[in-house]
């Protein structure tokens, strides 16, 4: 008889580790003083008070021994460093974009672009704009327009890329506000705000098509570019013996320009660039990027950090690793599903999202059952999530409550940093929440400030 391979149905972590950062255990008890002092707000918590921080995967991953020995290697010259070569050449390589521009995060990257492009009176479409991107098309006077799937907005639709833009709908605002209005296309991969959800590659080429036959440049929110690829390799036909870097480079291939916050797809702790074809942009983003971030070889990086991402943009885009964040991710999911627990459907990149409004019936939307839900997952476990639901977008600009469509609570997996029995762990504190649904109370705000009260707005519990 013949040996054969061991072909295991447990998808391992695709590392060992050799450095660890010990957790603190803190009872209940000290949890109630802890949330209490800290206005039951979790932003508020110290980090070193949580046990299991899903608070966001953005900036949060582990880096790996050779990102490290890049770091070390780095080169600080101010100008025309060799880290800025790697660099350079790395995200050249990956996107094809001609003209590279480092960026501190992602953000200062969507400054640079809209303040460059965007103008009171035009509109910006993409699938759903992620809050900062949203923030900075509106700082420029323009509007912000999300044309997502209608499958894309509801949570208990299974559809394989709920992050898909409705063609139809991009075709009836080109015609609404005409071409001269609209200075660029965008699509966010995956979609964040959206639930994490995918974007297939005939979705990326169909809007592609459109922006080229209105001559409208067409731009990628490229931050979980590489977890897109995964989604594309295992779901979409034609991909699946294709390599994710592959497909990557097919997906950037359809646009003109990308913008990428490195905290995310980067495995890097900061950083993050815009990258595009037109020579006369660029060079009008670099003369905003010398005024707001940096030379632009640097551009409000280190040496070190350029290395970081350099290195990390490939590790992200490794067969094994992916098939591990994304499978660890679902292995969350489905365990809190089969409890009984209402997620977004199906699964997204990097993040479940509870639905609190189904779990948690008898508190009112004003009442935040989100944040109450997401508070108790502290008390409980020892676990930070965040709130998306009405204590992050109730607030309108009159003053004024208004509840959010959703009450969810996102649990945001950072990459490479948390194993299979601190999942197992997290799916045990989540349920045993939930089998004490009843016994959870609504909260009323006590203080917040005018905008983005979510960070540090004060609350206290209905008793
Ligand atoms: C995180 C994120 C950004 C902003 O990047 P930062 O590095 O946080 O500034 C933009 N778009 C999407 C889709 C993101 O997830």
């Amino acid at each position: 008889m013949k040996l054969t391979q061991c072909t295991p149905a447990t998808i391992i972590e695709p590392f060992r580790i050799r450095s660890v950062e010990p957790i603190r255990f803190t009872t209940m008890e000290e949890r109630q003083k802890l949330l209490s002092k800290a206005g039951y707000n979790p932003f508020l918590l110290k980090a070193g008070d949580v046990l299991i921080d899903l608070l966001t995967d953005s900036g949060t991953g582990a880096m790996s021994s050779a990102q490290w020995a890049g770091m070390i290697a780095s080169d600080e010259s101010y100008a025309g460093s060799s880290s800025f070569g790697r660099f350079e050449s790395a995200v050249q390589d990956i996107t094809g974009f001609r003209y590279v521009i480092p960026t501190h995060q992602g953000r200062a990257a969507e400054n640079i672009l809209f303040s460059t492009i965007a103008k009171p009176g035009m509109t910006i479409p993409n699938n759903t704009h992620f809050d900062t991107t949203r923030a900075h098309v509106e700082n420029n006077g323009a509007e912000a327009l999300d044309l997502v799937i209608d499958e894309g907005m509801d949570p208990e639709v299974i559809h394989p890329f709920k992050g898909n833009m409705d063609p139809a709908k991009l075709r009836r605002a080109i015609q609404e506000r005409g071409v001269a209005a609209i200075p660029v296309i965008m699509l966010t991969t995956t979609n964040n705000s959206g639930g994490g959800q995918p974007v297939s590659m005939q979705n990326v080429r169909e809007v592609s098509a459109i922006a080229g036959e209105y001559g409208i440049p067409f731009f990628i929110d490229a931050c979980r570019f590489a977890e897109n690829s995964w989604f594309i390799k295992t779901r979409e036909e034609g991909y699946d013996d294709k390599s994710p870097i592959e497909i990557a480079r097919e997906m950037f291939s359809y646009a003109d320009g990308c913008t990428m916050s490195a905290k995310k797809d980067g495995m890097s702790n900061i950083g993050g660039f815009l990258a595009l074809n037109d020579e006369k942009l660029a060079e009008k983003c670099r003369s905003l990027t010398i005024l707001t971030e940096g030379f632009p070889t640097y551009g409000g990086m280190a040496g070190y950090d350029m290395e970081a991402v350099a290195i990390g943009l490939y590790e992200a885009l490794d067969e094994g690793y992916l098939r591990y964040r994304i499978r660890s991710t679902a292995y969350l999911g489905e365990k809190l599903a089969d409890a009984g627990i209402s997620i977004v459907q199906p699964p997204g990149g990097h993040a479940i999202y509870i639905d609190a409004k189904k779990m948690l019936p008898h508190i009112p939307p004003l009442h935040y059952p989100a944040w109450s839900l997401t508070n108790a997952l502290y008390l409980t476990g020892g676990v930070r999530a965040v709130e998306i639901g009405s204590v992050m977008f109730g607030l309108q600009p009159d003053g004024s409550e208004k509840a959010a469509s959703m009450e969810l609570v996102r649990l945001a997996i950072p990459r490479r940093v948390y194993t299979q029995s601190h999942v197992d762990y997290l799916a045990e504190a989540v349920i045993h929440t939930y089998r004490q649904r009843e016994k959870l109370k609504g909260y009323r705000m006590v203080s917040a400030p005018a905008v983005l009260r979510h960070f540090s707005a004060k609350l206290e519990p209905i008793t």
